[in-house]
Protein backbone atom coordinates (compact mmCIF):
# COMPACT_ATOMS: atom_id res chain seq x y z
CA UNK A 1 0.00 0.00 0.00
CA UNK A 2 1.72 3.43 -0.40
CA UNK A 3 1.13 6.26 1.03
CA UNK A 4 -0.25 9.46 0.19
CA UNK A 5 1.83 11.65 -0.78
CA UNK A 6 3.42 13.53 2.47
CA UNK A 7 4.19 17.08 2.87
CA UNK A 8 7.43 16.17 4.07
CA UNK A 9 9.65 12.86 2.78
CA UNK A 10 11.78 11.28 5.76
CA UNK A 11 14.62 9.55 5.03
CA UNK A 12 15.88 7.43 7.82
CA UNK A 13 19.97 6.81 8.03
CA UNK A 14 20.04 5.35 11.08
CA UNK A 15 21.55 2.16 10.15
CA UNK A 16 24.46 3.87 7.70
CA UNK A 17 25.10 6.98 9.23
CA UNK A 18 23.77 6.22 13.16
CA UNK A 19 26.20 3.42 12.69
CA UNK A 20 29.10 5.99 13.00
CA UNK A 21 28.52 6.63 16.24
CA UNK A 22 30.71 5.68 18.94
CA UNK A 23 29.34 2.04 20.86
CA UNK A 24 26.41 1.90 17.93
CA UNK A 25 26.86 -1.67 16.35
CA UNK A 26 23.75 -3.61 14.35
CA UNK A 27 24.30 -7.20 13.32
CA UNK A 28 22.56 -7.65 10.06
CA UNK A 29 19.86 -9.12 11.79
CA UNK A 30 19.58 -6.27 13.93
CA UNK A 31 19.54 -4.17 10.66
CA UNK A 32 16.51 -6.03 9.68
CA UNK A 33 14.74 -5.56 12.75
CA UNK A 34 15.00 -1.87 12.86
CA UNK A 35 14.25 -1.67 8.78
CA UNK A 36 10.87 -4.20 10.06
CA UNK A 37 9.99 -1.41 12.27
CA UNK A 38 10.55 1.49 10.32
CA UNK A 39 8.75 0.28 7.38
CA UNK A 40 5.65 -0.79 9.98
CA UNK A 41 5.88 3.40 11.57
CA UNK A 42 5.97 4.67 7.70
CA UNK A 43 9.35 6.05 7.73
CA UNK A 44 9.42 6.71 3.62
CA UNK A 45 13.10 5.96 3.06
CA UNK A 46 15.07 3.41 4.95
CA UNK A 47 18.57 3.71 3.85
CA UNK A 48 20.56 0.58 4.53
CA UNK A 49 24.14 0.86 4.52
CA UNK A 50 26.93 1.50 1.91
CA UNK A 51 27.62 -1.84 0.24
CA UNK A 52 30.86 -0.71 -1.06
CA UNK A 53 32.29 -0.19 2.11
CA UNK A 54 31.03 -3.11 4.37
CA UNK A 55 30.16 -6.51 3.54
CA UNK A 56 27.71 -6.72 6.09
CA UNK A 57 25.97 -4.37 4.26
CA UNK A 58 25.92 -6.37 1.57
CA UNK A 59 24.20 -9.11 2.91
CA UNK A 60 21.68 -6.89 4.60
CA UNK A 61 20.64 -5.77 0.86
CA UNK A 62 20.47 -9.21 0.05
CA UNK A 63 18.21 -9.88 3.13
CA UNK A 64 15.57 -6.75 1.95
CA UNK A 65 15.58 -7.59 -1.50
CA UNK A 66 13.10 -10.66 -0.39
CA UNK A 67 11.42 -8.59 1.73
CA UNK A 68 7.80 -7.05 0.70
CA UNK A 69 8.14 -3.71 2.26
CA UNK A 70 4.49 -2.20 2.77
CA UNK A 71 5.28 1.71 3.33
CA UNK A 72 9.18 2.10 3.11
CA UNK A 73 11.33 2.06 -0.11
CA UNK A 74 15.25 0.76 0.76
CA UNK A 75 17.96 3.11 -0.30
CA UNK A 76 21.76 1.92 -0.82
CA UNK A 77 24.20 4.66 -0.07
CA UNK A 78 27.57 5.34 -1.79
CA UNK A 79 29.72 7.68 -3.84
CA UNK A 80 30.12 9.45 -7.34
CA UNK A 81 32.30 7.42 -9.47
CA UNK A 82 36.42 7.73 -9.06
CA UNK A 83 38.29 10.17 -11.09
CA UNK A 84 39.51 9.64 -14.74
CA UNK A 85 37.73 6.25 -15.07
CA UNK A 86 34.15 5.55 -16.85
CA UNK A 87 31.17 4.83 -14.82
CA UNK A 88 29.95 1.38 -15.97
CA UNK A 89 33.58 0.13 -14.88
CA UNK A 90 33.47 1.70 -11.36
CA UNK A 91 33.60 -1.58 -9.20
CA UNK A 92 31.54 0.56 -6.43
CA UNK A 93 28.74 1.61 -8.62
CA UNK A 94 28.52 -1.40 -9.74
CA UNK A 95 27.62 -2.72 -6.41
CA UNK A 96 25.46 -0.30 -5.60
CA UNK A 97 22.73 -2.11 -8.68
CA UNK A 98 23.88 -4.82 -6.99
CA UNK A 99 22.18 -3.79 -4.14
CA UNK A 100 18.74 -4.29 -6.07
CA UNK A 101 17.45 -1.67 -3.69
CA UNK A 102 14.72 1.32 -6.19
CA UNK A 103 16.84 3.98 -4.63
CA UNK A 104 20.32 4.92 -4.44
CA UNK A 105 21.85 7.53 -2.64
CA UNK A 106 24.99 9.00 -4.18
CA UNK A 107 27.22 11.19 -2.62
CA UNK A 108 29.31 13.87 -4.25
CA UNK A 109 31.68 16.83 -3.59
CA UNK A 110 30.33 20.47 -3.63
CA UNK A 111 33.30 22.47 -1.67
CA UNK A 112 36.27 22.70 -3.68
CA UNK A 113 38.74 22.63 -0.83
CA UNK A 114 37.61 18.65 -1.12
CA UNK A 115 37.71 18.86 -4.67
CA UNK A 116 41.97 20.21 -5.13
CA UNK A 117 42.69 18.56 -1.44
CA UNK A 118 40.59 15.42 -0.91
CA UNK A 119 39.81 14.51 -4.56
CA UNK A 120 42.81 15.73 -6.03
CA UNK A 121 40.82 16.61 -8.93
CA UNK A 122 39.80 19.51 -11.07
CA UNK A 123 36.42 21.47 -11.00
CA UNK A 124 34.79 20.47 -14.06
CA UNK A 125 36.38 16.40 -13.95
CA UNK A 126 34.41 16.43 -10.37
CA UNK A 127 31.26 17.84 -12.04
CA UNK A 128 31.35 15.16 -14.86
CA UNK A 129 31.52 12.34 -11.47
CA UNK A 130 28.40 14.07 -10.54
CA UNK A 131 26.61 13.99 -13.28
CA UNK A 132 27.74 10.60 -15.08
CA UNK A 133 27.07 8.36 -11.81
CA UNK A 134 23.31 10.33 -11.92
CA UNK A 135 22.87 9.68 -14.98
CA UNK A 136 24.07 6.46 -15.51
CA UNK A 137 21.94 5.20 -12.14
CA UNK A 138 18.77 6.84 -13.53
CA UNK A 139 19.11 4.98 -17.03
CA UNK A 140 19.36 1.79 -14.99
CA UNK A 141 15.63 2.36 -13.26
CA UNK A 142 16.30 3.94 -10.27
CA UNK A 143 15.18 6.61 -7.74
CA UNK A 144 18.46 8.76 -7.11
CA UNK A 145 19.20 11.51 -4.93
CA UNK A 146 21.96 13.53 -4.52
CA UNK A 147 23.65 14.60 -1.35
CA UNK A 148 25.62 17.22 -1.60
CA UNK A 149 28.62 16.78 0.99
CA UNK A 150 29.60 19.59 2.98
CA UNK A 151 27.27 21.68 1.17
CA UNK A 152 26.78 24.84 3.30
CA UNK A 153 30.79 25.06 3.84
CA UNK A 154 30.84 24.60 -0.31
CA UNK A 155 28.59 27.22 -0.75
CA UNK A 156 29.84 29.62 1.96
CA UNK A 157 33.81 29.38 0.27
CA UNK A 158 32.49 29.39 -3.55
CA UNK A 159 28.39 29.78 -4.37
CA UNK A 160 28.69 29.68 -7.95
CA UNK A 161 31.26 26.53 -7.90
CA UNK A 162 28.53 25.13 -4.84
CA UNK A 163 25.71 25.77 -7.26
CA UNK A 164 26.92 24.67 -10.69
CA UNK A 165 27.60 21.29 -8.61
CA UNK A 166 23.62 21.25 -7.51
CA UNK A 167 22.62 22.01 -11.00
CA UNK A 168 24.60 19.36 -12.48
CA UNK A 169 23.17 16.72 -10.29
CA UNK A 170 19.21 17.58 -10.85
CA UNK A 171 20.02 18.15 -15.00
CA UNK A 172 21.51 14.38 -14.77
CA UNK A 173 18.23 13.68 -13.50
CA UNK A 174 18.60 13.62 -9.75
CA UNK A 175 14.86 13.67 -8.21
CA UNK A 176 16.38 15.59 -4.77
CA UNK A 177 19.96 17.30 -3.99
CA UNK A 178 20.13 17.27 -0.51
CA UNK A 179 22.28 19.63 1.29
CA UNK A 180 24.54 18.12 3.32
CA UNK A 181 26.26 19.82 6.44
CA UNK A 182 28.31 17.21 6.55
CA UNK A 183 30.47 19.13 9.33
CA UNK A 184 27.58 20.27 11.44
CA UNK A 185 28.71 23.72 12.14
CA UNK A 186 26.27 26.15 10.11
CA UNK A 187 24.00 28.04 11.78
CA UNK A 188 19.91 28.37 11.05
CA UNK A 189 20.26 31.37 9.04
CA UNK A 190 22.92 30.37 6.79
CA UNK A 191 21.10 26.98 6.31
CA UNK A 192 17.81 29.14 5.38
CA UNK A 193 20.02 30.97 3.00
CA UNK A 194 21.70 28.71 1.15
CA UNK A 195 18.51 26.12 1.16
CA UNK A 196 16.25 29.47 -0.60
CA UNK A 197 19.03 29.64 -2.96
CA UNK A 198 18.92 26.26 -4.16
CA UNK A 199 15.59 25.92 -4.24
CA UNK A 200 15.40 29.56 -6.58
CA UNK A 201 18.31 27.98 -8.77
CA UNK A 202 18.74 24.06 -8.70
CA UNK A 203 15.81 22.30 -11.11
CA UNK A 204 14.33 19.30 -8.77
CA UNK A 205 13.21 18.58 -5.04
CA UNK A 206 15.78 19.59 -2.57
CA UNK A 207 16.22 17.73 0.98
CA UNK A 208 18.41 18.46 3.81
CA UNK A 209 20.60 16.30 6.17
CA UNK A 210 22.36 18.08 9.16
CA UNK A 211 24.24 17.14 12.40
CA UNK A 212 24.18 18.35 15.99
CA UNK A 213 27.99 19.50 16.41
CA UNK A 214 26.96 22.81 17.72
CA UNK A 215 23.58 21.34 18.94
CA UNK A 216 21.31 23.08 16.17
CA UNK A 217 20.74 19.74 14.06
CA UNK A 218 17.34 19.72 14.49
CA UNK A 219 16.75 23.44 14.24
CA UNK A 220 18.71 23.41 11.01
CA UNK A 221 16.50 20.87 9.40
CA UNK A 222 13.25 22.73 10.33
CA UNK A 223 14.60 25.96 8.62
CA UNK A 224 15.22 24.38 5.63
CA UNK A 225 11.99 22.37 5.57
CA UNK A 226 10.58 26.12 6.39
CA UNK A 227 12.36 27.58 3.52
CA UNK A 228 10.68 25.10 1.10
CA UNK A 229 13.13 21.91 1.44
CA UNK A 230 10.75 18.79 0.92
CA UNK A 231 12.88 16.00 2.38
CA UNK A 232 14.59 15.45 5.59
CA UNK A 233 17.51 13.00 6.28
CA UNK A 234 18.20 12.11 10.17
CA UNK A 235 18.40 9.41 12.28
CA UNK A 236 16.18 7.77 15.39
CA UNK A 237 17.55 9.21 18.69
CA UNK A 238 20.20 11.51 16.87
CA UNK A 239 22.76 8.51 16.56
CA UNK A 240 25.75 9.09 14.50
CA UNK A 241 29.42 10.19 14.97
CA UNK A 242 30.61 12.90 17.03
CA UNK A 243 27.79 14.79 18.91
CA UNK A 244 25.21 13.06 16.34
CA UNK A 245 22.38 13.20 12.92
CA UNK A 246 19.55 15.78 13.47
CA UNK A 247 17.19 13.43 15.19
CA UNK A 248 14.08 12.06 13.28
CA UNK A 249 12.16 11.82 17.20
CA UNK A 250 12.51 15.62 17.16
CA UNK A 251 11.70 16.06 13.14
CA UNK A 252 8.86 14.07 12.91
CA UNK A 253 6.69 15.30 15.61
CA UNK A 254 7.57 18.59 14.94
CA UNK A 255 6.76 18.68 11.54
CA UNK A 256 3.35 17.14 12.50
CA UNK A 257 2.44 18.93 15.32
CA UNK A 258 4.26 22.29 15.33
CA UNK A 259 4.85 23.10 11.81
CA UNK A 260 1.23 21.05 10.68
CA UNK A 261 2.81 19.28 7.82
CA UNK A 262 2.10 15.72 6.85
CA UNK A 263 4.71 13.39 7.06
CA UNK A 264 4.47 9.96 8.93
CA UNK A 265 0.66 8.62 8.63
CA UNK A 266 -1.15 10.58 11.57
CA UNK A 267 -1.61 7.18 13.43
CA UNK A 268 2.24 6.47 13.70
CA UNK A 269 2.49 9.20 15.90
CA UNK A 270 1.41 7.89 19.27
CA UNK A 271 3.99 5.05 18.67
CA UNK A 272 7.00 7.77 18.42
CA UNK A 273 7.96 6.86 22.32
CA UNK A 274 7.59 3.60 21.94
CA UNK A 275 9.98 3.46 18.84
CA UNK A 276 12.65 5.32 20.67
CA UNK A 277 12.96 3.08 22.91
CA UNK A 278 13.05 -0.08 20.62
CA UNK A 279 16.01 1.59 18.60
CA UNK A 280 17.74 2.31 21.81
CA UNK A 281 17.27 -1.40 22.98
CA UNK A 282 18.89 -2.76 19.82
CA UNK A 283 21.41 -0.18 19.98
CA UNK A 284 21.99 -1.47 23.39
CA UNK A 285 22.13 2.31 24.27
CA UNK A 286 20.84 3.34 27.88
CA UNK A 287 17.68 5.48 27.53
CA UNK A 288 18.38 9.53 27.54
CA UNK A 289 15.27 11.13 29.22
CA UNK A 290 15.85 14.49 28.87
CA UNK A 291 15.21 13.67 25.01
CA UNK A 292 13.22 15.97 23.64
CA UNK A 293 9.34 14.89 22.76
CA UNK A 294 10.43 10.72 23.96
CA UNK A 295 12.31 11.12 27.28
CA UNK A 296 11.20 10.53 30.64
CA UNK A 297 11.56 13.60 31.67
CA UNK A 298 10.23 15.25 28.88
CA UNK A 299 6.74 15.59 30.38
CA UNK A 300 8.11 15.73 33.78
CA UNK A 301 6.81 17.84 36.63
CA UNK A 302 8.78 19.09 39.67
CA UNK A 303 8.19 22.52 41.15
CA UNK A 304 5.26 22.75 42.99
CA UNK A 305 3.61 25.58 41.64
CA UNK A 306 4.49 24.03 38.22
CA UNK A 307 2.13 20.84 39.11
CA UNK A 308 -0.12 22.74 40.96
CA UNK A 309 -0.88 24.87 37.57
CA UNK A 310 -0.54 21.19 35.57
CA UNK A 311 -3.46 19.94 37.75
CA UNK A 312 -5.70 22.22 36.88
CA UNK A 313 -4.86 22.93 33.05
CA UNK A 314 -2.59 20.88 31.50
CA UNK A 315 -1.12 22.94 28.86
CA UNK A 316 -0.31 26.03 31.28
CA UNK A 317 2.97 24.20 31.34
CA UNK A 318 3.05 22.07 28.61
CA UNK A 319 3.61 22.55 25.22
CA UNK A 320 1.93 19.34 23.77
CA UNK A 321 -0.26 16.29 24.67
CA UNK A 322 2.07 14.21 25.85
CA UNK A 323 0.22 11.41 24.60
CA UNK A 324 0.21 12.75 20.92
CA UNK A 325 3.69 11.15 20.79
CA UNK A 326 3.07 8.11 23.21
CA UNK A 327 5.11 9.90 26.18
CA UNK A 328 3.46 10.50 29.56
CA UNK A 329 2.69 13.24 32.18
CA UNK A 330 5.42 12.22 34.92
CA UNK A 331 4.95 13.90 38.55
CA UNK A 332 8.52 14.24 40.47
CA UNK A 333 8.18 14.10 43.99
CA UNK A 334 11.02 16.06 45.35
CA UNK A 335 11.57 18.40 48.08
CA UNK A 336 9.99 20.92 46.12
CA UNK A 337 7.20 19.15 46.31
CA UNK A 338 3.85 20.83 47.62
CA UNK A 339 1.30 18.18 48.24
CA UNK A 340 -0.30 18.73 44.56
CA UNK A 341 3.01 16.77 43.71
CA UNK A 342 1.90 13.90 46.42
CA UNK A 343 -1.06 13.92 45.34
CA UNK A 344 -1.03 13.89 41.75
CA UNK A 345 1.81 10.63 42.39
CA UNK A 346 0.00 8.71 44.78
CA UNK A 347 -3.06 8.77 42.33
CA UNK A 348 -0.60 7.55 39.38
CA UNK A 349 0.75 4.72 42.13
CA UNK A 350 -2.95 4.07 42.62
CA UNK A 351 -3.75 5.14 46.05
CA UNK A 352 -6.99 6.78 46.92
CA UNK A 353 -6.29 10.36 48.15
CA UNK A 354 -7.09 13.90 47.37
CA UNK A 355 -5.73 17.21 49.09
CA UNK A 356 -8.09 16.63 51.88
CA UNK A 357 -6.45 13.23 53.01
CA UNK A 358 -5.46 13.64 56.47
CA UNK A 359 -2.51 11.55 56.36
CA UNK A 360 -1.24 13.89 53.76
CA UNK A 361 0.81 16.14 55.45
CA UNK A 362 2.19 13.31 57.71
CA UNK A 363 3.78 11.58 53.66
CA UNK A 364 4.88 15.06 52.81
CA UNK A 365 6.78 15.83 56.00
CA UNK A 366 8.67 12.01 55.79
CA UNK A 367 9.68 12.40 51.81
CA UNK A 368 11.58 15.84 53.24
CA UNK A 369 13.26 13.87 56.07
CA UNK A 370 14.52 11.12 53.89
CA UNK A 371 15.28 13.66 50.94
CA UNK A 372 17.47 15.30 53.20
CA UNK A 373 19.45 12.04 54.24
CA UNK A 374 20.34 11.54 50.68
CA UNK A 375 17.40 9.32 49.39
CA UNK A 376 15.55 10.27 46.16
CA UNK A 377 12.34 8.71 44.69
CA UNK A 378 11.95 9.50 41.29
CA UNK A 379 13.37 6.80 40.03
CA UNK A 380 12.50 4.60 42.77
CA UNK A 381 8.61 4.72 42.69
CA UNK A 382 8.24 1.25 44.83
CA UNK A 383 9.93 2.68 47.98
CA UNK A 384 7.34 6.01 47.44
CA UNK A 385 4.96 3.57 46.90
CA UNK A 386 5.69 1.85 50.18
CA UNK A 387 6.11 4.94 51.95
CA UNK A 388 2.44 6.35 51.16
CA UNK A 389 1.26 3.28 51.84
CA UNK A 390 2.74 2.82 55.49
CA UNK A 391 1.48 6.03 55.88
CA UNK A 392 -2.44 5.73 54.95
CA UNK A 393 -2.80 1.87 56.42
CA UNK A 394 -0.90 2.59 59.36
CA UNK A 395 0.10 -1.48 59.37
CA UNK A 396 2.75 -3.68 60.62
CA UNK A 397 5.87 -4.35 58.20
CA UNK A 398 5.09 -7.78 57.40
CA UNK A 399 9.32 -7.87 58.59
CA UNK A 400 12.10 -6.61 60.58
CA UNK A 401 15.59 -6.62 60.26
CA UNK A 402 16.79 -6.72 63.65
CA UNK A 403 20.64 -7.12 63.33
CA UNK A 404 23.19 -8.21 60.97
CA UNK A 405 26.87 -8.41 60.71
CA UNK A 406 28.71 -8.88 57.44
CA UNK A 407 32.70 -9.84 57.28
CA UNK A 408 34.97 -9.69 54.11
CA UNK A 409 38.49 -11.85 53.78
CA UNK A 410 40.48 -11.89 50.93
CA UNK A 411 41.50 -15.52 49.41
CA UNK A 412 44.08 -15.29 46.68
CA UNK A 413 42.64 -12.56 44.33
CA UNK A 414 38.74 -13.59 45.45
CA UNK A 415 36.44 -11.40 47.72
CA UNK A 416 34.51 -13.56 49.99
CA UNK A 417 31.80 -12.07 52.02
CA UNK A 418 30.05 -13.58 54.85
CA UNK A 419 26.53 -11.89 55.77
CA UNK A 420 24.49 -13.16 59.29
CA UNK A 421 21.23 -11.68 59.85
CA UNK A 422 18.09 -11.42 62.41
CA UNK A 423 14.89 -11.10 60.85
CA UNK A 424 11.80 -10.84 62.69
CA UNK A 425 8.40 -12.12 61.53
CA UNK A 426 5.68 -11.26 64.14
CA UNK A 427 6.93 -13.08 66.82
CA UNK A 428 9.50 -15.69 65.88
CA UNK A 429 12.95 -14.89 64.64
CA UNK A 430 15.06 -16.17 62.29
CA UNK A 431 19.03 -16.52 62.18
CA UNK A 432 20.44 -16.97 58.71
CA UNK A 433 24.03 -17.18 57.44
CA UNK A 434 25.12 -16.88 53.76
CA UNK A 435 27.86 -15.99 51.40
CA UNK A 436 28.48 -13.94 48.21
CA UNK A 437 30.93 -12.47 45.97
CA UNK A 438 30.05 -8.93 47.71
CA UNK A 439 28.73 -7.77 51.00
CA UNK A 440 25.53 -6.81 49.32
CA UNK A 441 25.29 -9.89 47.32
CA UNK A 442 26.15 -11.88 50.32
CA UNK A 443 23.24 -9.55 52.47
CA UNK A 444 20.76 -10.42 49.77
CA UNK A 445 21.37 -14.25 50.07
CA UNK A 446 21.17 -14.22 54.00
CA UNK A 447 17.67 -11.88 53.84
CA UNK A 448 16.04 -14.08 51.14
CA UNK A 449 16.88 -17.22 52.97
CA UNK A 450 15.26 -15.89 56.76
CA UNK A 451 12.37 -14.44 55.04
CA UNK A 452 11.89 -17.48 52.57
CA UNK A 453 10.88 -20.01 55.91
CA UNK A 454 8.00 -17.44 55.83
CA UNK A 455 6.85 -16.52 52.38
CA UNK A 456 8.10 -19.11 49.80
CA UNK A 457 5.22 -18.45 47.27
CA UNK A 458 6.09 -14.29 46.88
CA UNK A 459 9.78 -14.50 47.59
CA UNK A 460 10.95 -17.30 45.12
CA UNK A 461 10.53 -15.61 41.86
CA UNK A 462 12.07 -12.31 42.90
CA UNK A 463 15.61 -11.70 41.24
CA UNK A 464 17.79 -8.63 41.94
CA UNK A 465 18.19 -7.25 38.43
CA UNK A 466 20.34 -3.58 38.42
CA UNK A 467 22.18 -2.25 41.55
CA UNK A 468 23.28 1.31 41.41
CA UNK A 469 25.90 3.00 43.79
CA UNK A 470 26.24 6.74 43.25
CA UNK A 471 28.73 8.35 46.26
CA UNK A 472 27.05 12.10 46.75
CA UNK A 473 28.26 15.22 46.80
CA UNK A 474 29.03 17.23 50.19
CA UNK A 475 28.30 20.09 48.88
CA UNK A 476 24.34 19.14 48.02
CA UNK A 477 23.36 19.00 51.56
CA UNK A 478 22.20 16.09 52.42
CA UNK A 479 23.25 14.41 55.55
CA UNK A 480 24.23 10.80 53.64
CA UNK A 481 27.34 10.05 51.43
CA UNK A 482 26.15 6.75 49.83
CA UNK A 483 22.70 6.10 47.75
CA UNK A 484 21.81 2.88 46.45
CA UNK A 485 19.22 2.36 43.63
CA UNK A 486 17.93 -1.61 42.96
CA UNK A 487 15.67 -2.77 40.96
CA UNK A 488 14.12 -6.11 41.42
CA UNK A 489 11.58 -8.20 39.34
CA UNK A 490 9.33 -11.17 39.76
CA UNK A 491 9.47 -11.80 36.36
CA UNK A 492 6.44 -10.24 35.61
CA UNK A 493 6.64 -7.00 37.41
CA UNK A 494 9.56 -5.03 38.09
CA UNK A 495 10.32 -2.65 40.74
CA UNK A 496 12.59 -0.04 41.92
CA UNK A 497 13.56 0.77 45.69
CA UNK A 498 16.68 3.41 46.88
CA UNK A 499 18.41 3.45 50.42
CA UNK A 500 20.78 6.05 51.37
CA UNK A 501 22.98 5.89 54.17
CA UNK A 502 26.82 7.08 55.31
CA UNK A 503 27.73 3.21 54.58
CA UNK A 504 27.09 1.82 51.54
CA UNK A 505 26.44 -1.74 52.98
CA UNK A 506 23.58 -0.03 55.16
CA UNK A 507 22.27 1.74 52.39
CA UNK A 508 21.73 -1.18 50.18
CA UNK A 509 20.28 -3.38 53.12
CA UNK A 510 17.59 -0.31 53.38
CA UNK A 511 16.67 -0.77 49.43
CA UNK A 512 17.27 -4.29 49.77
CA UNK A 513 14.55 -4.51 52.24
CA UNK A 514 12.56 -1.83 50.26
CA UNK A 515 12.14 -4.28 47.54
CA UNK A 516 11.26 -7.34 49.26
CA UNK A 517 9.00 -5.46 51.50
CA UNK A 518 6.93 -3.93 48.07
CA UNK A 519 6.62 -7.22 47.06
CA UNK A 520 4.83 -8.84 49.50
CA UNK A 521 2.65 -6.02 50.47
CA UNK A 522 2.02 -5.27 46.85
CA UNK A 523 0.54 -9.06 46.81
CA UNK A 524 -1.69 -8.49 49.83
CA UNK A 525 -2.80 -5.74 48.54
CA UNK A 526 -4.49 -7.28 44.54
ZN1 LIG B 1 25.82 12.62 7.71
Amino acid sequence: MALKKPDIEIYDTTLRDGTQGEGINFSVADKIRLAERFDAFGIHYIEGGWPGSNPRDIEFFQQAAKKRWRHSKIAAFGSTRRKKIAVEEDPQVALLLAAKTPVVTIFGKTWMLHVKEVLRTTASENIAMIADTVAFLKAKGRQVFYDAEHAFDGYKDEPEYALATWVAAAEAGADAVVLCDTNGGSLSSEVRRITQEALAKVPTRIGIHTHNDIGVGVANALEALEAGATQVQGTMNGYGERTGNCSLTSVIPNVALKMNKTCVPARSLPKLHELSHFVDEIANMRHDPRRPWVGSTAFAHKGGMHVNAVQKVAHSFEHSEPEAVGNQRRILVSDLAGRSNVVMKAQELGFEVDNATPELKQILQRIKELEHEGYEFEAAEASMSLLIQKSLSHAETPFKVDAYHVTMRMDHDFAICQATIKVQVGEEVEHTVAEGDGPVNALDAALRRGLMRFFPRQLKPVKLTDYKVRILDSSGGTAAKTRVFIESTDGRESWSTVGAHDNIVEASLRALIDSFEYRLTRKKKS
